[in-house]
């Protein structure tokens, strides 16, 4: 078969899927024996899959499509880009125009601080760019000793093995005897699922003193950096209490340590600012991107660089041994320059901090008072809603972890939505450019699926 043929029945699709094709992050018997959802097309915030069947992409793909499906203006740019100059390195002494204007556009968008980008190919490469700058960068600085990342567990940085290192997902690290050593995971600020105990502002304030206790018992002059997501998004969508940041960045101020914000899912507008970190009022010294930087269009990354350990790392004096056959690559660089036009020219992140982000926050929030809801939480445009066994009881968890959240996503993919399950939190994270009448149809079908899910688990013996 080719790529473009979507005359095979679904049922022959599938059945060559499973003979051939391994999947990221599954259980590939069961995957196997259920057989995949195949997705021919997509527009705007549309997904079509291969029964002809409209899903609306309440994840913009994997948190990336800031844009939406379907865009001619990047599909234009990169047809052009690679009539011009498919690929050429940018190793030894050379560069290109995409990957110049490309620096030079980041460059603007980044916090006055922040002039420097080196590329990569996605947001697992960009944090072992981290893992090896942030040493290299303290060694350059005389300062060899200063090696210990500070992580935090259900953090996700990627599944390469630093990304995987310094995520502090268990269930990775059990695979491949992980993490490396020389990182260390704290607490994370995940009040509804671990901090119920004290009302949402001191619990954002003990977390974040979890940095200061870690720093001080591995000591000052052993701690190269300390990396975190602004809001954690594959861990489930974890929005620290307002404390948190603001004693975060008290203990930073007074500890010589680099801080690295993970702006792989927060950055190009999700939050409505164009970081995250911005939104939280951070000054980070490296920022790893990937995700928005392209809308998923091609594969791209990059880390970008604060003037400090830019200069630091430049005027050693010698190379940073480092890099990728694909780093800079003008074609990924094209797309990014094209997604990133249509960001400022539609005023997307504008657009999720006054308009869309408000309105579906408003209705979105409004669903905590379903009897199944929990917790519902949104920031930017990005939101979950904690599925709960007891609505008189927040901290019971269902007894088998995960299962009602799984059914949740398959009934809201049957009503034609697709919704993420994180342990039993719905998530959503859905393009910038969705409209008002979709983010009503989208709360109108997350109430609906909720409904069915609900019903199913009562009928099952699920519910207290
Ligand atoms: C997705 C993600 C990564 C990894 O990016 P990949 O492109 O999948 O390698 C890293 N950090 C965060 C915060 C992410 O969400």
């Amino acid at each position: 078969m080719t790529a473009h043929s979507n005359i095979y029945p679904t049922k022959a699709l599938q059945e060559l899927d499973a003979a051939h094709h391994w999947h990221p992050f599954s259980d590939m018997k069961s995957l196997n024996a259920e057989g995949s959802r195949i997705i021919t097309s997509a527009n705007g915030v549309w997904l079509q899959d291969s029964d002809g069947k409209q899903i609306l992409d309440g994840m913009a793909g994997l948190w990336c499509v800031q844009v939406g499906h379907g865009r001619s203006e990047i599909t234009e740019a990169v047809t052009k880009q690679m009539n011009e100059l498919a690929y050429y390195n940018t190793f030894f002494k050379t560069t290109h125009p995409p990957a110049i204007a490309l620096s030079e556009k980041l460059a603007k968008l980044a916090p006055d601080h922040i002039n420097t980008v080196f590329y990569c190919s996605s947001g697992s490469e960009a944090n072992d760019t981290v893992f090896r700058m942030v040493r290299t960068y303290w060694d350059k600085m005389g300062k060899a000793d200063k090696k210990v990342i500070i992580g935090r567990w259900n953090g996700y940085h990627g599944s390469t093995l630093a990304g995987t290192s310094l995520g502090g997902m268990k269930a990775m690290h059990a695979q491949g005897d992980l993490p490396v050593s020389g990182v260390h995971h704290i607490d994370q600020p995940y009040w509804f699922g671990e901090g119920q105990d004290m009302n949402p502002d001191e619990f954002g304030i003990h977390i974040a003193r979890k940095l200061e206790q870690a720093i001080d018992e591995i000591g000052e002059d052993k701690v190269a950096a300390f990396i975190a997501e602004p809001i954690q998004g594959a861990g489930g969508v974890i929005i620290p209490p307002d404390t948190y940041w603001p004693e975060i960045k008290r203990i930073l101020d007074e500890r010589d340590i680099l801080f690295v914000s993970d702006e792989v899912i927060c950055g190009f507008g999700r939050l409505g600012e164009w970081f995250g970190s911005t939104f939280y009022g951070m000054k980070p010294d490296l920022m790893p991107i990937a995700k928005g930087l392209t809308s998923g269009y091609l594969p791209m990354g990059g880390v970008m660089v604060s003037d400090r350990v830019a200069e630091g790392l430049m005027n050693a004096g010698d190379d940073f041994n480092h890099g990728y056959t694909y780093s800079g690559h003008p074609v990924c660089a094209a797309a990014a320059l094209a997604n990133l036009e249509i960001i400022e020219r539609e005023g997307l992140v504008d657009r999720v901090k006054n308009d869309i982000g408000p309105y579906l926050k408003e209705r979105w929030l409004k669903l905590v008072e379903h009897e199944l809801v929990g917790e519902a939480r949104m920031t930017g445009l990005v939101g979950a809603l904690e599925l709960v066994p007891d609505k008189n009881n927040l901290t019971k968890k269902f007894s088998d972890v995960g299962v009602p959240g799984n059914l949740c996503r398959d009934i809201s993919f049957e009503h034609g939505m697709v919704m993420r399950a994180v342990r039993d939190s719905m998530i959503i994270s859905p393009p910038l450019v969705l409209s008002h009448e979709e983010a009503d149809h989208l709360v109108a079908t997350a109430e609906k699926t909720l409904n069915d899910t609900y019903r199913i688990l009562k009928r099952d013996g699920w519910l207290s």
